[in-house]
């Protein structure tokens, strides 16, 4: 995103009477580390989202593929609206709710699967989360890692459709879950609930694709991809900072 395209935005944004900003978490607030629960906001960031929260007709969302629990232990000390689980459940002022049907059998199916992977992959590891299971490779050796990641998804392609579910081929992360749930049905609902006359989405994962597909055709929607790659996105940045410098200069 170029200055002056990131000045417009900057614009837009305070001219706005109501406004939407999702925020994707791994990757775009905070980098990765070998074990997830490690990855934790900045006091700088946290500052900034303080002073975000605070401004009205703003609705701010983290919108994360993570479990809920989690979420909720990171984001204990902010009052933040949080989509988590890929949009599965959602605390809005402080109340989670379920947004899809609890029925899991699917998993009894899928974690053998998982096992097998993860007992040929040494330092691969599965989270399961409520309405979801995530194979994650990221600590494993990387050729091994990517080629058991590709092995994987073969395996589970042969089942998917008799269970209604997806994978999505994440950053050193393949998850299962069904189709009901997502990040773009996720943010189509939010959008359609609220008229909304400024949104801003940022992410940098395969996840956030829907969400920024989604937005593609709406004009007033800025939407932002974090690193290199295709992308349904209108925008990229090259990193975190970036992101953390936009929102700092929203905040002001
Ligand atoms: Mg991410």
């Amino acid at each position: 995103m170029n200055d002056f395209k990131k000045a417009e935005l900057i614009k837009k944004y305070r001219n706005a009477d109501s406004r939407m900003v999702l925020l994707d978490y791994d990757g775009t607030l905070v980098d990765f580390t070998p074990m997830p629960v490690a990855a934790k906001l900045t006091d700088h960031l946290f500052d900034i989202l303080i002073r975000l929260l605070d401004t009205p007709q703003t609705e701010i969302f983290i919108i994360t593929g993570r479990g809920h629990q989690e979420t909720d232990k990171i984001f204990a000390n902010l009052p933040i609206n949080i989509i988590a689980e890929h949009g599965a459940i959602i605390r809005e002022r402080g109340r989670w709710e379920n947004q899809i049907n609890n029925n899991c059998s699917w998993k009894e199916t899928v974690i053998p699967i998982l096992n097998q992977i993860t007992a040929e992959c040494p330092e691969s590891f599965i989270e399961e989360k409520d309405f979801s299971l995530a194979w994650h490779y990221r600590n494993a050796e990387s050729q091994s890692g990517f080629a058991h990641s590709r092995k994987l998804i073969n395996n589970l392609e042969a089942i998917i459709h008799s269970y209604d579910l997806k994978i999505l081929d994440g950053n050193k992360v393949v998850e299962v879950m069904t189709n009901e749930v997502g990040k773009g049905k996720a943010v189509m609902k939010l959008f359609e609930q609220k008229n909304y006359d400024f949104i801003l989405s940022i992410g940098d994962d395969a996840t956030d694709e829907e969400m920024f597909e989604f937005f593609s055709h709406i004009t007033k929607a800025y939407t932002i991809k974090v690193g290199n790659g295709d992308t349904f996105a209108k925008y990229k940045f090259t990193s975190i900072n970036d992101v953390v410098f936009l929102l700092k200069q929203l905040s002001l």
